[in-house]
């Protein structure tokens, strides 16, 4: 399964990623699914409402929001995604719990070092297991 994400949209989560470092950041993925794709067509980038460096937790308000109007447009939440700042791009115990209550989402998550972006994974949490998924840039 593939992770598909135009440029300007990778472009706008690793400017996010950076200027919340060395905090996590959030933000929620639209688009749709395909067979065997996932066609990330929006980023939005969302307050952590946390503001820490190991956790997020997305404004609740936003989320609604930005699904609602997803849906008028055609569009799907099809994902999310935060940062690792100063650690790999790994799922880390807290995000495998959170997944369960996001399963058959993507989720990107985005290493990231002082000034740069390390590496960048995808997974897809579905059936209580976790899938890897392929990150493709269009
Ligand atoms: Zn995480």
């Amino acid at each position: 399964m593939n992770l598909k994400l135009k440029r300007d949209g990778l472009k706008a989560i690793d400017g996010h990623v950076l200027k919340s470092f060395p905090r996590e950041c959030c933000g929620l993925l639209l688009g749709k699914f395909g067979e065997n794709v996932i066609e990330v067509e929006e980023v939005v980038g969302a307050d952590n409402v946390l503001g820490s460096p190991v956790a997020f937790e997305a404004d609740a308000e936003l989320v609604f929001k930005t699904i609602k109007r997803a849906e008028k447009s055609g569009l799907e939440l099809v994902g999310i995604y935060h940062s690792h700042p100063k650690i790999a791009a790994y799922v880390s115990a807290r995000d495998s719990e959170m997944m369960k209550l996001w399963q058959g989402f993507a989720w990107l998550i985005v290493s990231a070092a002082k000034e740069r972006v390390v590496e960048r994974k995808a997974y897809m949490p579905k059936d209580g297991e976790i899938g890897e998924l392929e990150i493709a840039v269009m």
